[in-house]
C-alpha cells in the first residue's frame, strides 16, 4: 500500500512482532488509512529490513506480524563518512544530511574548522531528518552522526582505506582520478571544508595524514554541494550495477509524507 517505508528501532522489534512508535502508528492509521492485513515496509536503522502485516490498528498502538526479512536492503558497498565543515546557516548542513542519506553516507562528522569554529547542530532535528530521508529512499541502516570536532580529530579517529579533502585549486589531482581509486568494500573518509574553505595548516595536517588533496572541478562549489558531488562520485564508482537494493524511485503519494521535517526555514 504505501510507497514510503516505516521505521521503528530494534527495540520495537520482539521477535516477529512489531510494535510501531506513535507516530508511525498515528500516520499509518489517521494519515494513509491503513486497514488490518495490509502489509508495509519497516527498516530498523541497523540494516534490517521487514515485509510487515499490519493485524492491530488501534488509535493507542498499530501492531504488525513480520512476514520476511531481509539485510542491508538499499545500502551501497563502499562505506563513506564525511567530514564537512560546520556552516553558518545550520538549513544548509540539514539540507545537506538530508540528502547524503539519500545518496548513501555512512557517517557524517560535522567539522569545527579554522573558519568555522562555533557553529551548532540541532541534532534532535538532525535525526528526524535523516530517519525520514532513510524511510523515503529505502534504506535500511542510519547513518552516524558524530559529534562536532577539529580536522585532525576526525583525521586520527576515522579508520579507513582512503582519505580525500576536497579543496580548490589548478594544480590539484581530479577527484575522478582518485575515486578511481577506490575498491567496492572500501572505507573512505572525505573532507569538506565550510563557506570559508579549509585553512592551509588544516591541509597540511590532511596530508600528513596521508589524504590525498583533490579538485570536484573548475568552478567553486557551495559546501553542500561540494559534499554531495563528492560523496555521489564514490558511491556510484563502488556500486555494482544495480546496487544492493531496490531502487524505484517513486513519488510520495498525496496526503503521505516520509515523517518529514522541512528544512527550508533555519528557525
Ligand atoms: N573560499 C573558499 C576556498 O577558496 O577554499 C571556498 C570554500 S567552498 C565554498 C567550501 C568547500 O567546498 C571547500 O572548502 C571545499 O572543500 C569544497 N569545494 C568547493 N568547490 C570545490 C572545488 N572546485 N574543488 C574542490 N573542493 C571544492
Amino acid at each position: 500500500m504505501a510507497t514510503t517505508n516505516f521505521y521503528a528501532p530494534p527495540s520495537a522489534i520482539k521477535g516477529s512482532r512489531v510494535v510501531f512508535p506513535e507516530d508511525e502508528g498515528h500516520h499509518l492509521r489517521s494519515v494513509l488509512r491503513a486497514q488490518e492485513g495490509d502489509e508495509v515496509v519497516v527498516v530498523d536503522g541497523e540494516g534490517g529490513w521487514h515485509r510487515v502485516r499490519i493485524d492491530h490498528l488501534a488509535s493507542n498502538q498499530v501492531v504488525g506480524t513480520i512476514q520476511e526479512s531481509r539485510q542491508n536492503v538499499g545500502e551501497p558497498d563502499v562505506h563513506v563518512t564525511v567530514g564537512m565543515g560546520l556552516l553558518t546557516k545550520r538549513s544548509r548542513f540539514e539540507t545537506f544530511v538530508e540528502k547524503a542519506v539519500e545518496v548513501g553516507v555512512a557517517r557524517i562528522v560535522p567539522l569545527r574548522t579554522r573558519h568555522a569554529e562555533t557553529g551548532t547542530l540541532r541534532r534532535e532535528r538532525i535525526r528526524n531528518v535523516m530517519i525520514a530521508a532513510l524511510k523515503q529512499c529505502r534504506r535500511s541502516r542510519l547513518p552516524a552522526l558524530a559529534e562536532p570536532q577539529p580536522v585532525e580529530r576526525a583525521l586520527s579517529t576515522t579508520e579507513v582505506d582512503l582519505r580525500v579533502l576536497c579543496h580548490g585549486g589548478d594544480d590539484r589531482r581530479s577527484f575522478f582520478d582518485v575515486v578511481g581509486e577506490t575498491e567496492p568494500g572500501a572505507r573512505v573518509l572525505l573532507m569538506v571544508g565550510p563557506e570559508g574553505g579549509f585553512s592551509s595548516e588544516e591541509v597540511e595536517q590532511a596530508e600528513a595524514a596521508g589524504s590525498i588533496v583533490a579538485s570536484l572541478g573548475s568552478r567553486r562549489l557551495r559546501a553542500e554541494t561540494a559534499g554531495l558531488v563528492a560523496l555521489s562520485a564514490v558511491t556510484l564508482s563502488g556500486e555494482g550495477p544495480s546496487g544492493t537494493g531496490e531502487s524505484t524511485c517513486e513519488k510520495p503519494a498525496e496526503g503521505e509524507h516520509a515523517g518529514g521535517v522541512s528544512v527550508d526555514d533555519d528557525g
